[in-house]
């Protein structure tokens, strides 16, 4: 691993040059960080959670022809991705009531929305990611108004089947955060593909019966068990199942659930 070179290192996770020219190597880090990274942990096991769920969604994603970066996983807490230029704008679809929409507008938390809402933010630690309208991506050249399309109709696919495969699951899609890139072909044309990750870091996902919270609002609200809450994520996507069949010996999520070692994969 050291020999590779590091491309970038964010709060959750680090790309390393990918094996051949236009690939990229995504390696799924323990560190949690909340409130602009004012609040920061270690929870172990929480990269090989994620880069197993992500997987499991962006593999879906793929085969039912929405374009991502994905291409497939590596070990326990990498996989291969191809390489893009990053649009730099957290698009955040929301279905239920959670979070800075219920802060900004008064709505209760829990209260159904009239339909699904896309947003977008402007990534940008240092100003916080503020909110942002169409207006100031084109004017601001962040991304052109054909992509800003693109973009919503693909997060609005993305809400209707990620939607249903966690419904299968007994879990609700409050809301959640996708980030797109520009992939180039041979002539040079871009085109707009779902990049980072699809893991409960980045959605609010509740157990429909109970309303608990199984995501990174555990981590942030303080409620505790957050990987305990990953992981039950992942068991009920059927994931884990086939984690626990694995043969190796070794590394735990640290939920007490027993998965093969890096180099089982590797
Ligand atoms: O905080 P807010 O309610 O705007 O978050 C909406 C959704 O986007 C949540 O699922 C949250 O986990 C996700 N999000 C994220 N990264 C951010 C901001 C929000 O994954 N920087």
């Amino acid at each position: 691993m050291s020999r590779r070179k590091k491309l970038y290192e964010g709060k959750a996770k680090i790309l390393y040059e990918g094996p051949e020219p236009g690939t990229l190597i995504q390696h799924f880090k323990d560190d949690a960080t909340a409130f602009n990274a004012q609040k920061r942990a270690t929870l172990e096991g929480k990269g090989v959670l994620n880069n197993r769920i992500s997987e499991f969604i962006m593999e879906h994603l793929n085969r039912m022809g929405v374009p991502t970066h994905f291409i497939r996983r590596l070990n326990m807490r990498e996989q291969l991705v191809r390489e893009v230029e990053i649009i730099p704008l957290e698009v955040v679809v929301r279905n239920v009531a959670a979070g800075s929409i219920a802060t900004r507008f008064g709505i209760p938390e829990g209260e159904p929305l009239p339909r699904a809402i896309v947003e977008f933010y402007f990534k940008d630690d240092a100003l916080g990611d503020p909110l942002v309208a169409e207006e100031h991506i084109s004017a601001f050249n962040w991304a052109s108004p054909q992509e800003i399309d693109e973009m919503i109709a693909l997060a609005l696919r993305v809400n209707d089947f990620v939607s249903g495969l966690f419904a299968g699951a007994g879990i609700r899609l409050v809301d959640f955060k996708l980030e797109f890139g520009r992939l180039y072909d041979q002539n040079d044309m871009p085109r707009v593909v779902l990049a980072d990750e699809i893991s409960p870091d980045c959605c609010r996902l509740w157990d429909m019966a109970t309303n608990e919270k199984m995501d990174k609002d555990r981590f942030r609200r303080d409620l505790g068990n957050v990987t305990e809450a990953y992981a039950e994520v992942a068991r009920r996507l059927g994931i884990m199942r086939e984690m626990d069949s694995a043969n190796g010996a070794g590394e735990t999520t640290g939920a007490g659930e027993t998965v093969e070692s890096e180099q089982d994969k590797a």
